[in-house]
């Protein structure tokens, strides 16, 4: 999940010190990068999403009772959504506004809400603003109980807008797609399902999320742990209980420390006999400003109030003209040194922040990030570091080495053997790969993966010519929103406003003209090559692991307020972008 932060940290930390004490570190954060590259070359291959055979219960659904038997749906709808979480409720909704009715959700999960759905482990919640983040709280007449909203209420939220939109008719939950071809003389898409299903749609809107499918590092021996084991987004509730009493007298591993870890691991250590926290690289934690909603402000919310939030995250920086005059008299370069020495302050503060709060020197010490803010996903939380004061918390730092070994008694770290009797991984998710689970076949039977070989290539991350009446959401090419739903929202209303238009001018088929695709590709590369970041960052999902010259494959840098008014423009010229088929 890629999200946004109300203001970026960093930009507002005074770098008053002499250049040579932020070169220092800089270095520093090079040694460590190096260091931790030395022990992962192999980027993201270190991992694996492929969770079959012997790893097939990592994915297993815990959440829902049995799969219930039904027969095959062999039936036609217009739009046909692959994900039920906020990519397609948000855009169902901007389509039941146009009219649309005939709209169907493929759901694995056995109900909507995508990763909220999932994601149900101790203390789960948002760390983007819940007016931003929650869609639809205008449509819905809903003003979220807290500034920060918590895994339940999103969820329960997901569940709404797909009641208030009548969305529950047609989905079929506990389905997996497996395949999507196009049909180019019937002009339709023929969807198959894990359950036999031959549905046809003249609409597919790939909505499987950012990070939906669960990635385990590949450790040796990991299959050999003889303990109970589950991944973060499969909670054993079954085995844990609900208040996490069924670990009163069991010893927790949990290997992993991102954001998922940093919200699980307090509730973990205040209820199991012992955890074990093996890290590789720390979080950044800063503070989690929280409170509860003020009910009087929530009364006096005008109507279209989040509208006028969103439309705010879409414009562009207002500048004064003595802002302007400043900037354009700086050199890229001297504009580049200052961010970093900004962003370097605001690391140090949160260094500041571990020596404050964490007792044991050792293990503050081994708690502090050496990567410039943002090379990783900054967290915010109040009760991780202290947790680590607690007895029967032990942070094993692994020196970004990581765990390499797993015995059948536990993880193994410079000869020491941990024995557990529950290892826990939060070791994430594939990242925004489109068509899990699910093979596309375009125009001339190309599977999309054979077809992004090369690299990606995409209309706005959207589009992929050849493969007509398809859009896809939340994929590579698109812009980055620390509020994932800011983009979601942008990208709905652009395909909402694709399918209104072919429908008003009875357009069967709508595919992307091949250069307007080569100028999008192009637009990405240009953008992505900007600066070296990529390359100086400590690995992690947002540069590959380290992969950093797979410039193509990332997401569009130009900045939000650039991707919605090309969004725009696209719109208003159609005809230059796409080919219509009648
Ligand atoms: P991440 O991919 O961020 O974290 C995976 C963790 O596993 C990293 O700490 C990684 O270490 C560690 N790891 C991998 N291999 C090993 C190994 N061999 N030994 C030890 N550690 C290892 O996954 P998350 O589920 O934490 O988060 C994914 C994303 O989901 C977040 O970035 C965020 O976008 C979103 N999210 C948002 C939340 C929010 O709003 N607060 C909450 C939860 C998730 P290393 O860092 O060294 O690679």
């Amino acid at each position: 999940m890629a999200e946004s932060i109300e203001k970026p940290i960093g930009v507002t930390a005074k770098a008053t010190r002499p250049q040579e004490f932020y070169d220092n570190i800089k270095r520093k954060f090079a040694e460590e990068r190096d260091l931790r590259l030395n022990y992962r070359p192999e980027g993201t291959a270190q991992y694996t999403s492929d969770l079959t055979g012997a790893l097939s219960r990592y994915e297993v659904d815990p959440y829902s009772s049995a799969v219930a038997p039904r027969e095959p749906i062999n039936d036609t709808v217009e739009v046909l959504f692959i994900g039920g979480g906020f990519s397609a409720l948000l855009t169902s909704a901007r389509l039941r506004e146009r009219g649309v009715e005939s709209i169907r959700i493929v759901e694995r999960g056995s109900d909507v809400g995508g990763t909220w759905y999932w994601n149900r482990y101790p203390g789960a919640a948002c760390d983007v603003v819940a007016y931003d983040y929650l869609p639809l709280l205008d449509e819905l007449d809903y003003v979220p109980k807290d500034h920060y909203a918590r895994g339940p209420e999103i969820f329960a939220h997901c569940q709404a807008i797909a009641k208030k939109y009548n969305l529950y008719e047609l989905a079929t939950f506990q389905t997996t797609v497996t395949s999507t071809e196009w049909d180019p003389v019937e002009r339709m898409w023929n969807i198959a399902t894990d359950r036999g299903d031959r549905m046809k749609a003249r609409f597919v809107i790939c909505a499987n999320g950012t990070l939906s499918k669960p990635k385990l590092a590949k450790i040796k021996g990991l299959e050999t742990f003889k303990g109970h084991s589950f991944h973060t987004s499969r909670w054993d509730y079954a085995y844990t209980k609900a208040d996490l009493s069924g670990l009163e007298d069991k010893v927790v591993g949990i290997i992993g420390t991102g954001a998922t870890a940093v919200q699980a691991v307090p509730g973990l250590g205040a209820a199991a006999k012992e955890l074990y926290v093996f890290q590789r690289t720390p979080s950044s934690i800063d503070v989690r400003d929280d409170w509860p909603t003020d009910p009087n402000w929530a009364r006096r919310l005008p109507q279209g109030w989040q509208a006028r939030r969103r439309a705010r995250a879409r414009m562009e920086p207002q500048l004064t003209e003595e802002q302007k005059a400043r900037q354009a008299a700086l050199s890229s370069e001297e504009k580049v040194r200052r961010q970093e020495n900004a962003n370097i302050e605001a690391m140090m503060k949160i260094h500041r922040r571990i020596d404050q709060i964490v007792k044991d020197k050792t293990t503050a010490e081994a708690l502090k990030p050496w990567y410039m803010l943002l090379c990783k996903r900054p967290c915010f939380h109040n009760d991780y570091l202290p947790t680590f004061n607690r007895h029967n918390v032990h942070l094993v730092d692994t020196k970004g080495k990581g765990i390499t070994e797993i015995t059948e008694k536990g993880p193994v770290f410079e000869g020491k053997q941990y024995e557990l009797d529950v290892l826990i991984y939060a070791t994430g998710f594939e990242v925004q790969k489109t068509g899990i689970y699910n093979q596309i076949k375009g125009e001339d039977g190309l599977e999309l993966n054979d077809k992004y070989k090369e690299g990606i290539r995409t209309l706005l991350g959207i589009h992929t010519q050849g493969y007509p009446n398809l859009f896809i959401m939340g994929g590579y090419q698109a812009s980055f929103q620390f509020n994932l739903t800011d983009m979601l929202q942008a990208q709905g209303d652009h395909i909402a406003a694709c399918i209104e238009y072919a429908r008003r001018h009875d357009i069967k088929a709508i595919d992307a003209k091949p250069d307007s695709e080569e100028w999008w590709v192009q637009e990405v590369i240009k953008h992505r090559g900007k600066t070296t970041r990529n390359q100086e960052c400590t690995p992690g999902y947002y540069n590959f692991e380290g992969e950093f010259q797979r410039r193509q494959d990332g997401n569009y840098n130009g900045g939000f307020f650039q991707y919605c008014r090309h969004l725009t423009d696209v719109h208003a010229r159609m005809e230059d972008h796409f080919v219509f088929i009648k």
